[in-house]
């Protein structure tokens, strides 16, 4: 895969940043582009460590404009992967590789083409006490909206790798769709510079403070998005609501259409935020909908 590697003035950490472990979220390449471009451009703007980008790790998966490579494997349930195995376990092999020989790692991602999300940071309860202050740092530093702790128990992620490491990490989700919003790539930017300046690595004047909710939540499922709310049909969705909605349990989250015409409505299982809404309107049975967040 693709790699930038720009050295500092001086010696420290050493930051990864990845986009594209799926094939249909395009901010995040757009945001690891303009980081390389700013930086091999201007090496003095780097004072301090290491900087690998990865614009896109799944490059297979962007050839064909979908989520998954032509093995159909998530390769966010894939890692650590195998050097030897299928297009999919691959990519998670090099990636994972690359995940051990950082300090600190931030994955960036987008609900992709089917999922809307609203802007967050995440990252696993970690039971090193000293890798989960520096997550919880990293988060908020990463001054998207919503800063979520959630289970450390999620296997085959990119961050499980980095877990078992023991290297402090974050993932980022930033809407989704099928354009590129140029709101995602700045508050990407701004974020990924912010860490860079409390990591001592690069000298940004900090944009104001603007998160709003901090959850930590540590059920064992918790951070497992595709698991919330499922569609009691397969058919059409139309939402009722969106991310970033406050919504009170039994309020209608939208409704699906069968081809036959029969619908089912689905209600919000509590009070909270509108974290996730399914974008792309045909649904399967069994297939997430929306995930509401108690904040
Ligand atoms: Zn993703």
């Amino acid at each position: 895969m693709e790699t930038s590697v720009i050295h500092g003035q001086q010696s420290g950490p050493h930051l990864l940043v990845s986009a594209g472990v799926h094939g249909d979220e395009f901010e995040p390449i757009r945001t690891v582009q303009v980081l390389a471009q700013t930086f091999e451009g201007n090496h003095e703007r780097l004072q301090a460590g290491t900087l690998t980008l990865v614009p896109c790790v799944n490059e297979r998966a962007f050839q064909l404009g979908q989520r998954c490579a032509e093995d159909g494997m998530d390769l966010a349930r894939t890692c650590p992967g195998q050097s030897d195995g299928s297009v999919t376990e691959q990519a998670a092999a090099e990636l994972s590789e690359l995940i051990r020989s950082a300090d600190y790692y931030i994955d960036l991602h987008t609900g992709g083409v089917a999922y809307e999300l609203f802007p967050l940071a995440g990252y696993m309860l970690h039971s090193d006490r000293q890798v989960l202050d520096s997550q919880r740092k990293m988060a908020q530093a990463m001054n998207l909206p919503l800063v979520w702790g959630t289970s450390s128990q999620l296997e085959g992620r990119s961050l499980s790798v980095a877990r078992d490491a023991g290297v402090p990490a974050i993932y980022c989700e930033h809407g989704g769709g099928s354009q590129v919003r140029t709101n995602a790539v700045n508050d990407y930017l701004t974020g990924v510079l912010r860490i860079m300046s409390q990591l001592g690595m690069a000298r940004e004047s900090p944009a104001a403070p603007s998160v709003r909710w901090n959850v930590e939540d540590d059920r064992p499922e918790s951070g497992h998005l595709q698991v919330c709310n499922p569609s009691p049909l397969t058919g059409v969705f139309e939402p009722a609501t969106r991310t970033g909605e406050i919504i009170r349990r039994g309020e209608a989250l939208g409704t699906v259409y069968s081809l036959a015409n029969t619908s089912a409505a689905v209600l919000s299982p509590c009070d909270g935020l509108v974290v996730m809404m399914r974008a792309f309107p045909r649904v399967l049975e069994g297939e997430a909908l929306a995930l509401v967040l108690p904040v």
